[in-house]
């Protein structure tokens, strides 16, 4: 059985596979140059290779953890402890233990209990569904009050969802957060821990590129592919130029915007089905300094005033020594579908972001940067409305023989690469169910 496969992000490659694993015989086209799509790496101006966007592992990722140690990589996973903070009113204080949660300055001390509530109530909830059907911000005055909200979550929201509404984003969307959060944590202390791989998600994709390999499946990088091409209802293989290559099946990991103009004569109905899906995009600089900014894995910002959403800084869990002695900071800020943050230059975002972290950290001096890359993706993040399961792509498509294994099916879990990893898993079971193998 031959399947073609679209997209060599970490998507496309688990799916890959886990495929080659069960006899199937797979070819994947991946349109850029390099492997990994949002995980993969870029590369600095002295040759080193480093994650594009951040990504972090957390010790808890068991799926992403049996995945390495299959592909015999387990031994490049590196834990350390780390710090969060938050930045409010020109301070970043600290949120990394108990004691240190309940003396947060910005709230009296029944706010700040409320506020742990909040995070104790989020691991309790044993039905998300529940959650569905209650908006974000009904949910977390209800549970924590509101002025935790009006002074931590309204600011994070606001930045997060880039200064659009989220009257309609559903609870689950921090329910999912605040778990994935409370996960970083363990032990009595809950000291909170993060890792990567030596190498960054170029390590994974690499042990999964030679596995396929291994097992009689190809890749092709810089292979664009135009369009699905299907007879009677069913696809049939894939269009590159003016080639058709023919397969038994074709399964698709593109986000779903990307997917609806590789099918530009399939049935209206399902064409718009699939555009209901909407996504954030980001402009994330990352910058490579020659000393350590904060020392915080990630600094989330409670200030409407400054442009990103956080102070990510990786070198806070990797050791420079795997990054060419390098510390990275990435700058995170979300856009809205429309957002002007996407028309910006570089060299825009570069003087807004440095005059920004001029103000926050007085030590800071432009003299430290060694380079500023500004990186930006259209669809990162899949939008889930109130009560909209109903409008989640399933798996096995209209479309004879065509599969769609995308980041927005996965909900209300976070896309990250312990889920994308899960459910490429569970989407090679649905092929190969499908096909009878
Ligand atoms: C800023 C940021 C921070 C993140 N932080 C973390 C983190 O801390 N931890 C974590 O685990 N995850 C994190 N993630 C999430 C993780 O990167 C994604 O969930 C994951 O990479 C999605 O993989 P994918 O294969 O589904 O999609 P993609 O990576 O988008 O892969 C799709 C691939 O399809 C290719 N493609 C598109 N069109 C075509 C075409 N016509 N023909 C052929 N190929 C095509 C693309 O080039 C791409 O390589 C983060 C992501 C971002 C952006």
């Amino acid at each position: 059985m031959k399947v073609g496969i679209l997209g060599g992000g970490i998507m496309g490659l688990t799916l890959g596979y886990f495929l080659t694993r069960n006899g199937a015989q797979v070819e994947i086209f991946e349109a850029s140059p390099v492997l990994g799509g949002l995980a993969g790496p870029t590369e600095l101006p002295d040759g080193t290779a480093v994650d594009r966007f951040y990504h972090t592992i957390l010790p808890s990722d068991g799926h992403l953890h049996e995945l390495c140690s299959d592909l015999g990589i387990v031994d490049q996973l590196r834990f350390r402890p780390t710090r969060t903070g938050f930045f409010y009113r020109g301070r970043i204080f600290s949120m990394n233990n108990i004691v240190e949660f309940l003396r947060f300055p910005p709230l009296g001390w029944i706010d700040r209990a409320r506020l742990g509530v909040t995070v104790v109530a989020a691991q309790l909830v044993r039905d998300w569904h529940r959650l569905e059907a209650i908006s974000v911000e009904r949910w977390l005055v209800r549970v924590g009050g509101s002025v935790a909200f009006e002074s931590i979550w309204r600011p994070l929201l606001r930045s997060k969802f880039d200064g659009s509404s989220f009257d309609d984003v559903p609870a689950t969307w921090i329910w999912s957060r605040l778990v994935r959060m409370k996960s970083a944590r363990s032990g009595a202390s809950q000291q909170e821990g993060a890792g990567h791989l030596i190498g960054g998600y170029a390590t994974l994709m690499k042990a999964l590129a030679g596995k396929i390999e291994e097992g009689g499946g190809r890749i092709h990088k810089s292979r664009p592919v135009q369009e699905i091409v299907t007879e009677n209802g069913a696809a049939v293989g894939l269009r590159l130029g003016q080639e058709l290559q023919r397969f038994d099946a074709v399964a698709v990991t593109v986000q779903t915007p990307v997917f609806l103009r590789l099918i530009p004569r399939a049935d209206a109905g399902y064409r718009e089905f699939l555009a209901k899906t909407e996504y954030l995009g980001i402009v994330c600089p990352l910058m490579v300094l020659d000393r350590p900014l904060t020392g915080y894995w990630t600094v989330n910002i409670t200030d409407d005033r400054i442009p990103f959403t956080g102070v990510i800084e990786t070198t806070s869990y990797i050791d420079p020594q795997y990054v060419g002695g390098h510390h990275l900071v990435y700058l995170p800020k979300y856009t809205a579908p429309g957002s002007v943050w996407q028309t910006k230059s570089d060299e825009e975002i570069k003087d807004i972001w440095l005059a920004n972290l001029r103000a926050m950290f007085p030590d800071f001096d432009s003299s430290h940067v060694r380079y500023f890359l500004v990186h930006r993706e259209r669809y990162v993040e899949p939008l889930h409305g109130l009560n909209s399961t109903a409008l989640i792509p399933p798996v096995k498509t209209p479309i004879g023989r065509l599969f769609l294994a995308t980041t927005s099916q996965i909900y209300p879990a976070l896309t990250n690469g312990e889920s994308v990893t899960r459910h490429a898993r569970e989407a090679a079971g649905v092929v190969l169910h499908n096909l009878g193998a």
